[in-house]
């Protein structure tokens, strides 16, 4: 069974009409889900999400940062009311919608050991007492948290653009949580973090892994960066539970970041942490959504990633309908698998794809070296 959160309610976690975080996405996603069958087989129950409780949210966050996003005042003590984060009407409310998508997600994990799918979260820039990067409550570390009452080692993959600042934070110092992160470098992307050197510390030393990449990295350095990477860190560390974090905005298209992934690489990603889990973690794994900034791939990225995860190949077409919608409700045309991605300098350039490639070469060493320094079990797969 997989379980999906949903519910139209979603659309009020909304910073303004000037916002790159456009609300419509989760509902364009939704509708695009419904209307290619996703959720006529019986495999798939719709679950409309509880909100977070203050007691639950305060398993990460301030009881000062709690009052402050309460206030709806803006304070810039607290990342709210400035740049990325603006407040709004009813945005404590909203956030705990997210935030209580993903802790019932955890909990039914634990209960079943089942697969869920929150898209709406993901929001992992969070801090426990700020609000971060358009994110308010950290919905992916709550959920951890949910998981770990019953689960002993959890572990965490973000493939968003952005380094999943929030999340490492939070479990830094927990060696039961191993949370890895693969994004375009922070020398060149918001927040500035995720180098190879963050490793975590004390005795979480070794459980914090960062992934950057240098930016025009497409498919074929994201398949080499996670496999030379992520299986042997699933080897070392034998999860019993996958948090993913399936943020959208790695895309060739999004106006955010400087990645080239195709929807097909990112299809690829989310097939293989579904492999792993599989393999690893008896089949368990939370879902989430995260960043993504184009509309035209936002909700065809997480509607290949339900198709995914229900075992099915990813459909090469739009319904009609849904089109028709798309058109109304944005305008202009999505993509749509297959996708064969940008025609651009970067296919065209071969010293700046020779540049990348070497770049890409000299981290994965870097942090290869270092992780067979922390873990005798983690074993290179040279690829
Ligand atoms: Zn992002």
């Amino acid at each position: 069974m997989i379980y999906l959160y949903y519910s139209d309610r979603f659309s009020e976690y909304n910073f303004g009409p000037h916002h790159p975080l456009r609300p419509v996405r989760l509902a364009l996603a939704y509708r695009l889900m419904e209307d290619y069958g996703l959720l006529d087989e019986g495999d798939v129950q719709v679950v409309e999400p509880p909100l977070a409780s203050e007691l639950e949210l305060l398993s990460v966050h301030t009881p000062e940062y709690l009052e402050a996003v309460r206030s709806e005042m803006p304070n810039i003590l607290f990342g709210l009311g400035i740049g990325d984060n603006p407040v709004f009407e009813g945005i404590y409310d909203a956030s705990r919608l997210v935030a209580g998508g993903s802790i019932d997600a955890a909990r039914r994990i634990a209960e079943e050991g089942c697969v869920a799918f929150n898209f709406a979260g993901g929001l992992h820039h969070a801090m426990p007492d700020r609000a971060s990067g358009f994110c308010i409550f950290n919905d992916p570390a709550l959920a951890i948290r949910t998981l770990r009452r019953k689960f002993g080692r959890v572990l965490y993959i973000d493939i968003d653009a952005h380094h999943g600042d929030g999340v490492q934070k939070v479990f830094y110092d927990d060696p039961r949580v191993l949370t890895v992160s693969i994004h375009e470098s922070g020398r060149h992307l918001f927040p500035g973090t995720g180098f190879v050197d963050e490793l975590g510390e004390e005795t979480g030393f070794g459980y914090s892994v960062n992934i950057p990449l240098p930016p025009g990295s497409g498919d074929r350095e994201y398949e080499r960066a996670f496999e030379a990477i992520v299986p042997p860190l699933f080897e070392a560390f034998r999860p019993e539970v996958v948090v993913s974090q399936l943020g959208a905005d790695a895309h060739y298209a999004d106006p955010l970041a400087d990645l080239n992934l195709t929807l097909s690489g990112y299809g690829r990603l989310v097939s293989r942490i579904g492999e792993l889990k599989d393999q690893y973690a008896e089949g368990r794994l939370l879902a989430l959504g995260g960043g993504g900034y184009n509309l035209g791939v936002v909700p065809v990225s997480w509607a290949a990633a339900l198709q995914i995860m229900k075992g099915e190949e990813v459909r090469e077409y739009l319904p009609p309908f849904w089109a028709e919608l798309f058109k109304n409700e944005v305008g202009g045309s999505p993509l749509c698998p297959p996708d064969r991605g940008p025609v651009n300098e970067v296919q065209e350039d071969g010293g700046r794809r020779r540049r990348i490639s070497e770049d890409l070469d000299r981290t994965l060493g870097d942090l290869r070296a270092r992780l067979a320094e922390v873990h005798p079990r983690f074993r290179i797969i040279d690829r």
